[in-house]
């Protein structure tokens, strides 16, 4: 068990923002580059673009949206697709929103705000919100023909606000900024975001994952739970009932933001792949359907003394100081010795 005594530099805090932030502004410079400047190098926008004239890339949401709307797919689009896709799988599939999509940079912004303001009151839709949202697009787009990602897609918005100027697109992102300022913590990105929705399918089968690798070194601080932008897909792997399952965070939820390896101070968690990959913990059996099905979305019912983390990952959607948080893991704690549903332990005999 690694305990960390010294205070770390700010460096070593933020080392994965900083390359998030990093790669995001980088890749939209890219875009930027060729219409305000006239340097080509990615032709289009982060729905459809060409780079260096020789890589398509294409948002596969928009190619089905395209097909299901009877358009014809053109070669290169569907190249693009597949390319864009099979990236995503590889590398995991919401690795998008935390290293490339420029509206994670607002929504951040507005979670950080949200945090120094104190705002606690917080409406979260179901998780299958975006799913819904997601198959309502495609609908829309198979009855009239449209993009329907494009019509009042924030991130397609942004690209174009900065490229054309101020316009009804400011207004969407602001919209977005307000609404999970004031309304829902991380709202739009972790429950209603059809394009984050898209790409959390292909990260189910990614093989860059992270890890709880030294989980017995977790000190019920609940820092990691704080700063992830999808909280329920940490207990699985962190706070296991089963002490044999895997440590790999087996949600296409999580964004590789690396952000819970930032602020742990005990280097609880890795950022890996190869045999690390939950695929190959699944067919091996490692990982119980149980776990599986914790990790699709459900942040858990505390029905179980060993469940204490998964019944704080609910509270932990809401912005906590430490000592709140020790008072919730110490009264689950009691609630779980008071609970029917709790097995009987047999008294100790001396
Ligand atoms: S959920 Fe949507 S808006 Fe949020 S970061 Fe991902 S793609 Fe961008
Ligand atoms: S588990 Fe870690 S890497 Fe995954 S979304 Fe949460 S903070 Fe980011």
């Amino acid at each position: 068990m690694t305990t960390t005594t010294e205070p770390r530099s700010f460096l070593a805090r933020n080392q994965w923002l900083l390359a998030r932030r990093t790669s995001q502004i980088a890749i939209l410079a890219l875009f930027l580059i060729g219409p305000w400047f006239g340097v080509w190098r990615l032709k289009g926008n982060l729905a459809s673009s060409i780079f260096l004239d020789v890589l398509p890339l294409t948002d596969p949401l928009v190619l089905l949206q395209s097909y299901v709307g009877g358009h014809t797919i053109e070669a290169t689009a569907l190249v693009g697709a597949i390319t864009v896709f099979a990236v995503y799988a590889l590398i995991g599939g919401r690795v998008y929103c935390s290293w490339v999509c420029p509206i994670n940079i607002v929504t951040d912004a507005a979670h950080w705000l949200r945090t120094k303001l104190h705002i606690g009151v917080s409406w979260q839709p179901r998780k299958a919100t975006r799913l819904w949202i997601l198959a309502a697009s495609l609908a829309v787009s198979a009855a009239t023909g449209a993009i329907a990602r494009d019509l009042v897609n924030p991130v397609t918005m942004l690209q174009r606000g900065l490229v054309f100027g101020l316009g009804l697109a400011w207004i969407i992102v602001l919209a977005v900024f307000l609404f999970d300022l004031m309304v829902s913590r991380r709202g739009w990105c972790s429950y209603l975001c059809p394009v984050g929705a898209c790409y959390g399918i292909a990260g189910k089968v990614s093989l860059i994952r992270v890890s709880a690798v030294r989980r017995s070194a977790y000190i019920d601080c609940g820092d990691c739970f704080r700063v992830c932008p999808e909280p329920h897909v940490i207990s699985p792997a962190l706070k296991p009932r089963d002490p044999n399952t895997s440590p790999v965070i087996p949600s296409g939820d999580c964004t590789n933001c690396g952000r819970c390896l930032d602020v742990c101070a005990d280097d609880v968690f890795e950022m890996g792949g190869g045999s690390g990959s939950v695929r190959g913990e699944v067919k091996k059996g490692v990982l119980p359907r149980r776990t599986r099905r914790k990790a699709k979305g459900n942040q858990g019912e505390a029905d179980t003394p060993g469940c204490i983390c998964l019944s704080f990952a609910p509270f932990a959607v809401r912005d906590l100081d430490l000592s709140t948080v020790r008072h919730i893991v110490a009264r689950q704690r009691v609630t779980f010795r008071r609970s029917p549903r709790a097995p009987r332990l047999a008294p100790v005999s001396r």
